[in-house]
């Protein structure tokens, strides 16, 4: 059984995927994280955007998991918690780029397969509907205002202590929907065949129990 939950930064995809795991039993897996880890490993070596070739090889390096503690992921690379460092302002600011070339995608679909092989899982992103998992149970995508979006993401930073300001995430919210709209593989769309729900005026109670009643039309158990 996989949902798809897909759409762009600050639709609510995190949030709402949390909250229907927890209620009602499914493995939430985040593969926005996936490409995070690969942006956090390319800062700490000193790898520029440039050089592309040493960023697909050190995508070998990584092991990256996912642990759950009921229905919050922590994420490890190589072994250590780097669950709060992989959203900070330097990581987002490099992830979309990151996540474009291919050959890292590639791996990182891999991967995301991986993990969600045998189990009944949600799992958000960009592309799950229409690349990773084109033949998904379910597919949502979650969509909202750029103002919105924003305004969710600098109150979510702020409250996290993620010190920017509304115009900085606005603008990287914008730079990233650009980028992540025109990849090569894997771009953000909606599915043909995906629902759209429109989270703009939604609160996070109203967008769970939208998105609870859409799995359970479709869902028999
Ligand atoms: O969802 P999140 O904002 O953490 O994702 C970080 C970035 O990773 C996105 O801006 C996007 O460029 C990339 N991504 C992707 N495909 C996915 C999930 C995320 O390209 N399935």
């Amino acid at each position: 059984m996989i949902v798809a939950i897909d759409g762009p930064a600050g639709s609510g995809k995190g949030t709402v995927t949390k909250v229907i795991a927890g209620r009602m039993g499914l493995i939430n897996l985040d593969t926005g994280a996936t490409y995070r880890c690969v942006a956090l490993e390319a800062l700490r070596r000193g790898v520029t955007l440039e050089e592309k070739e040493k960023i697909v090889e050190l995508v070998d390096d990584l092991n990256i998991e996912f642990k759950h503690e009921n229905d919050f992921i922590r994420v490890f690379l190589n072994g250590k918690d780097v669950t709060s460092e992989i959203r900070s302002i330097e990581v987002t600011k490099i992830v979309s780029q990151i996540s474009s070339i291919v050959p890292v995608r590639l791996k990182m679909v891999d991967l995301q397969r991986k993990m969600a092989e045998g189990k009944d899982v949600i799992m958000e992103g960009r592309d799950i509907g229409t690349y990773v998992f084109p033949n998904a149970d379910i597919k949502i995508y979650l969509d909202a205002d750029v103002e919105e979006r924003a305004k969710r993401r600098y109150k979510e930073n702020m409250e996290k202590g993620i010190n920017t300001s509304y115009e900085e995430v606005i603008e990287n919210i914008k730079i990233r929907d650009e980028n992540d709209k025109n990849k090569e593989i894997g771009a953000l769309r909606v599915a043909k065949d995906a629902i759209i729900v429109d989270s703009t005026k939604m609160t996070i109670e109203e967008m769970a129990d939208k998105v609870e009643e859409i799995i359970n039309k479709k869902w028999e158990r």
